[in-house]
């Protein structure tokens, strides 16, 4: 049976062929007899898991030796707090906001650094990115903060800013949790990136976060240990226990994403080439189509999450999802096998998630179901 295609934001797809094989290994991992998730964290065979899981992920996003590769809990909301404990020093931190995580990501900021923010696209609803040359960086910010994919406006950065070509020599930190994999990561650009794993990596409940070394050590004395990157390094990763099922099915994704390709492309290359085109077969269609609507600027549209609105008789954009024909769309969706559509209940309308695990048959699922919907119902 053809499993339905799932546009879910996070919790995300995950690659049946990973699913399958975790099942298949799931009470007796290579003759040990024992379940991932029964083994110690400590024990030869876990560590192995770890070790695979870690050098794959490098070679992946091609992660330079100088930066700690650090598998945490706690997830991206956790890391609002665990980066400025961690980076600000106390001290002044910039935020640009470019939708509703980068806005989380400040108010938690202020409880432990003075927050500032450099730029801002709110008073247009978050519809793109505020361009770097005109954001206003102070001199003395400990760090930048970017959310380098809006999940619930979809809006991505997608050439990472020069901070010092921009006249700051803070480092800069990116929210890659919804885009993490998706695309390589310039990362002299640079200093720290944390991500949930839930969207690109696996389940939920584990966080990744890659931090250049010279970022250490500088944590407040408040920070909880187990959230401290530089005893996390020092310990690698097992300051506390990590979370093991999580790192072992990561682990398994990396592989996925390693044994990619895509004509004479591999890896993250091959999954970049699938994912623009992806994103360009989908935005082509709510761009040419009278019924659905993208309000964000082209430039700044995100590869991962695309969210539109049905537009009313009146041709403004239906936001509530119990509006008779938003609900009308969600049903035959599901009803076609095409899943979790909703919109964030912040922004409405509908969004399509088209992370990593979506292949290139379940967008074209996708837009032949709104050509159609179009055509019968609208
Ligand atoms: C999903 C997401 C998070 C949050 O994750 P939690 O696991 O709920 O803490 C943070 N930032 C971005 C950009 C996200 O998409």
């Amino acid at each position: 049976m053809q499993r339905p295609f799932n546009f879910s934001a996070g919790p995300a797809a995950i690659p049946l062929e990973v699913l399958e094989r975790a099942a298949s290994e799931m009470t007796n991992w290579h003759n040990t007899g024992m379940s991932v998730m029964e083994m110690s964290h400590r024990g030869q065979a876990f560590m192995s898991i770890l070790a695979k899981a870690q050098a794959d992920l490098r070679q992946l996003l091609a992660i330079p030796d100088h930066f700690k590769v650090l598998f945490m809990q706690g997830g991206g909301i956790a890391e609002n707090a665990i980066v400025p404990l961690n980076l600000s020093r106390g001290g002044e931190v910039d935020f640009v906001l470019s939708g509703t995580w980068s806005q989380k990501s400040l108010k938690e900021a202020g409880k432990y650094a003075h927050t500032h923010v450099a730029a801002s696209s709110e008073a247009t609803h978050f519809d793109h990115l505020p361009d770097p040359a005109q954001w206003q960086l102070s001199k003395s910010a400990a760090y930048v903060h970017l959310c380098s994919n809006e999940t619930i406006h979809g809006v991505e950065c997608h050439e990472l800013p020069d901070l010092n070509a921009l006249g700051s020599p803070a480092p800069l930190v990116i929210d890659f949790s919804s885009h993490v994999l998706s695309r390589p990561v310039d990362w002299s650009r640079v200093g720290l990136a944390f991500g949930g794993a839930q969207k690109n990596i696996g389940p939920a409940g584990l966080t990744l976060v890659v931090v250049r070394e010279d970022l250490l050590g500088q944590a407040l004395q408040v920070c909880p240990s187990a959230f401290n990157y530089e005893l996390v390094a020092k310990n690698d990763s097992m300051f506390n226990t990590p979370p093991t099922y999580g790192i072992y099915l990561a682990g398994l994704i990396f592989e996925w994403a390693l044994a990619q390709c895509e004509g004479h492309l591999a890896g993250i290359a091959a999954l970049e080439q699938r994912n623009i085109h992806k994103a360009q077969l989908l935005y082509d269609v709510i761009d040419r189509s009278e019924l659905y609507v993208n309000p964000v600027h082209v430039a700044n549209r995100s590869r991962m999450n695309v969210p539109f609105f049905l537009r009313g008789d009146d041709g403004k954009p239906l936001l509530e999802a119990t509006q008779p024909r938003n609900a009308a769309f969600l049903k035959a969706a599901e009803q076609s096998g095409l899943l979790q559509l909703k919109g964030h209940k912040s922004v409405g309308g509908m969004r399509a998630s088209i992370y990593n695990a979506m292949p290139m048959q379940g967008v074209q699922a996708l837009v032949s179901f709104l050509q159609d919907f179009e055509q019968h119902h609208a």
